[in-house]
């Protein structure tokens, strides 16, 4: 927080300090293992202000000394900076026919992870039973210099912001359901919740493809559809109602099939995984073979049957449609394409940027950089932890 006039009293002091805390722990938190000296250079700081901070988030268990930097050839050497690994954040994450629940610590490591089956998607009752059950056990696993933090709770569907409530949750059958409430009373700790795609913005903005890109769009494609998150300014664009960034649910095709949404011819109607699979002979059993058979099919050299070529040209373009559209809106830096979007993507790249080309002013796309998502099968246990760090990193004192 900026001081504002020229007289700094005590409760501004405390606040510049406080702030500066805040901003070195971000750092560390986002840049792995830097130096005291990185930190110096990179927030103008001076070097006894830095390693009075670092002093105070040593003390607060926030961070650690690991070793020293040697790099700097003029210099003394300068201490490594690593977030701690001992607070930690748990990640819930309910599916279709699972449970995810992970530790993850403030240094981005996934500690442990559980994937619990179901036999069919989880009531909102059930998958807090599970996800308790699990998250007492893995705690007690763990040796008492562990601390948790808060929970972070991924949904596929509409997470209101206030208050966590799922609204809708189409692929759970899920409505009005106070999950978030439901887990805290549960566990006894805090929770945050938010749509999964939202937390994969997150995640790949901070840790992956899209690492220090302020301006991102994000765009998953999984079983249960299309979902987006909107970075802007470094911050996930939220909505009135923390609703934004519903790209899945675009109108690309006038003509198209008729959505749960109560629309037709959304993003998400007509572009499916369902569809690949199918042309590609396999199974939903097998979709985490996709993308590699997807690839092998568009290999150099390969002879891409007819019906498979049109079907993954078909879904580009409408896929650029979409994109097209939320370059004009938005005029981000970076496009960030996660599950079997980044695999349609990665079969035939040119395609995509063409039409995009096509679709998005010249003005607005000028620089755009479309990347497939780098987090892999992490991606939501780490943007769910970003979640429930969230308030340590902003106020760490
Ligand atoms: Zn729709």
């Amino acid at each position: 927080m900026r001081s504002i006039g020229g007289v700094l009293n005590g409760n501004n002091l405390d606040q510049v300090r406080r702030g500066n805390l805040s901003t070195v722990l971000g750092l560390v938190h986002t840049n792995g293992a830097p130096s005291r000296a990185w930190l110096t250079r990179e927030t103008g700081l001076n070097r006894s202000t830095i390693a009075a901070l670092v002093a105070e988030l040593v003390q607060l268990g926030l961070v650690v000394e690991a070793g020293w930097d040697q790099t700097n050839q003029v210099g003394r050497p300068s201490p490594i900076i690593r977030a701690s690994g001992k607070r930690i954040a748990i990640a819930v994450r309910p599916e279709l026919d699972a449970i995810d629940i992970g530790l993850v610590a403030l240094d981005g490591t996934v500690i442990r992870r559980v994937h619990r089956e179901t036999e069919r998607a989880p009531t909102a009752r059930e998958a807090v039973d599970i996800a308790a059950a699990e998250i007492s056990e893995l705690l007690g696993d763990l040796d008492a210099s562990y601390r948790p933090v808060a929970i972070g709770l991924v949904v596929p569907g509409l997470v209101r912001e206030s208050d966590g409530l799922v609204s809708i949750a189409p692929h759970l059958g899920w409505s009005d359901e106070p999950v978030a409430v439901m887990l805290q009373e549960a566990t006894g700790l805090d929770v945050y919740s938010a749509n999964d795609a939202n937390a994969g913005a997150i995640a790949e903005s901070t840790f992956g493809a899209g690492r220090g890109v302020s301006e991102l769009i994000y765009l998953n494609g999984g079983a249960s559809g299309i979902g987006g998150g909107i970075v802007i300014g470094g911050d996930l664009l939220r909505g009135a109602n923390g609703f934004a960034g519903e790209l899945g649910h675009t109108l690309v095709n006038s003509a198209g099939i008729a959505c749960h949404c109560g629309s037709s011819g959304c993003l998400e109607t007509e572009v499916s995984r369902q569809q690949l699979l199918e042309a590609l002979g396999l199974s939903i059993g097998d979709a985490e073979r996709l993308d590699d058979v997807l690839l092998a099919a568009f290999a150099p050299g390969a002879t891409v049957p007819s019906a498979l070529a049109e079907l993954v040209e078909r879904q580009l373009g409408f896929l650029a449609i979409a994109l097209g559209n939320a370059t004009n809106l938005f005029n981000p830096r970076m496009i960030v394409l996660g599950g079997f979007l980044g695999s349609l993507y990665g079969a035939a790249p040119g395609v995509l940027d063409e039409a995009i080309r096509h679709h998005a002013m010249a003005a607005t796309r000028d620089g755009l950089v479309i990347q497939r998502a780098a987090l892999g099968s992490n991606i939501l246990m780490i943007g769910a932890a970003e979640l429930a760090f969230a308030d340590l990193l902003g106020n760490p004192a």
